[in-house]
């Protein structure tokens, strides 16, 4: 008796809410729905720091960030997919891929172009900004081996984006997101919380606009201020104080409940960390486990959910999903002593993502339902 109030407490909260955002009501079930899709495919990067960028946004020094100073050189492009043993995607990143003049684009293309006639390569994916698109350049790269494109788009705040040195709109971002989807390619965005002008508010807006265009995948880079940038001359002035680690973690922890509620890969969170970057980093949110901490700090929320809804005192969930919810450097640990008196078990039982408690089941993805809608009323 008790044990069904239980679980239909969770399932009633649940339906409820789902069918205020217009939704069918979450099944409640342990399902793996929630895992997050992540496209596993070997890259072969290379970066070509800010080719093509008509002006610097006012946060990037690529150079810096990406510790490549300079652009590669076609016959290293050539030498290294010889060495491969199997198939990688060819990437070109850091700068405006589609901005370059077209002789240029070629240039880099027509590296990689005998890799893909020997199957070495399994396609090429660019970085550009969404002002750089039209019908004729994604034809143009289409049949230069283009299957994926990675817009910056960072934000989708006319304040934020005219701040930052991207002098584009919003009507911009979903046209050449809709052209790019239109003509068959991989479609990726990249998201920068925390610049100048932005809030939680915005920033979590953007996320929600996003869901609209229907990306395969997202990137998350919270903002940091580099050295030799604009942004790092407003921060010496005190005109911008970038998030601090805590504020960021937290933030970007809805914005990838968005996603992930909505079954879109997030396939970085947060910079590589590399020496140059040290060397240039003056301020912000960095920490080379971030996304670790981000993603604890979703699970400590699942746990909180379930613990606010059943009063339990402990919780079990699948032995995997136990590192997350202990959190990175066993960041929930003191809520997970201070709540669950009884503690916080393994089992083989359950399905990935799933806790539970003696009654009931929380699968991952019925938590983001509720979460987001949740974080939507704050
Ligand atoms: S953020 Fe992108 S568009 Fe802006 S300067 Fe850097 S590489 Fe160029």
């Amino acid at each position: 008796m008790e044990k069904s109030a239980d679980k239909k407490l969770i399932a009633d909260k649940i339906a409820a809410k789902s069918s205020r955002r217009g939704q069918n009501p979450a099944v409640f079930t342990c399902q793996k729905a929630g895992a997050v899709k992540t496209p596993k495919a070997s890259i072969l990067p290379y970066f070509i720091p800010m080719e093509g960028c008509p002006n610097a946004c006012i946060f990037c020094e690529q150079k810096q960030i990406s510790s490549h100073s300079e652009s590669p050189a076609p016959e290293r492009i050539a030498e290294d997919i010889e060495k491969l043993n199997y198939p990688h995607e060819l990437a070109f990143y850091g700068g405006s891929f589609s901005m370059l003049p077209k002789e240029k684009q070629l240039y880099y293309l027509k590296a990689a172009a005998k890799g893909i006639a020997e199957g070495k390569i399994s396609a090429i994916r660019i970085s550009t900004r969404p002002d750089s698109i039209d019908e004729e350049e994604l034809t143009f790269l289409w049949g230069n081996g283009v299957r994926t494109i990675e817009l910056g788009i960072q934000s989708l705040d006319a304040e934020v984006l005219h701040t930052a040195g991207r002098f584009y709109d919003e009507k911009t971002v979903f046209a050449s997101a809709k052209l790019v989807k239109e003509k068959g390619f991989s479609l990726g965005l990249q998201l920068m919380p925390g610049l100048p002008q932005a809030n939680y508010e915005k920033d979590m807006t953007t996320a929600q606009k996003c869901l609209a265009i229907q990306p395969d995948f997202v990137r998350i880079y919270p903002t940091l201020v580099i050295a030799h940038t604009k942004l790092a001359d407003m921060y010496r002035k005190g005109i911008y104080e970038p998030l601090t680690l805590a504020e960021a973690v937290c933030r970007c922890r809805d914005i990838a409940a968005v996603f992930m509620a909505n079954d879109i890969p997030i396939i970085r969170m947060g910079l590589h960390n590399t020496q140059s970057l040290q060397e240039g980093l003056l301020a912000g949110p960095f920490d080379e486990a971030f996304g670790a901490f981000v993603y604890s700090a979703l699970a400590a929320e699942h746990m909180k959910q379930l613990q606010a809804l059943t009063k339990c005192q402990s919780i079990t969930a699948n032995k995997s999903y136990l590192p997350l919810l202990f959190g990175h450097k066993g960041c929930n640990q003191a809520w997970i002593k201070e709540h669950l008196p009884n503690g916080l078990h393994g089992s083989t039982e359950l399905q990935p993502k799933c806790i539970a408690t003696e009654n009931s089941i929380f699968s991952e993805k019925d938590f983001l339902l509720q979460y987001i809608d949740k974080i939507s009323t704050k």
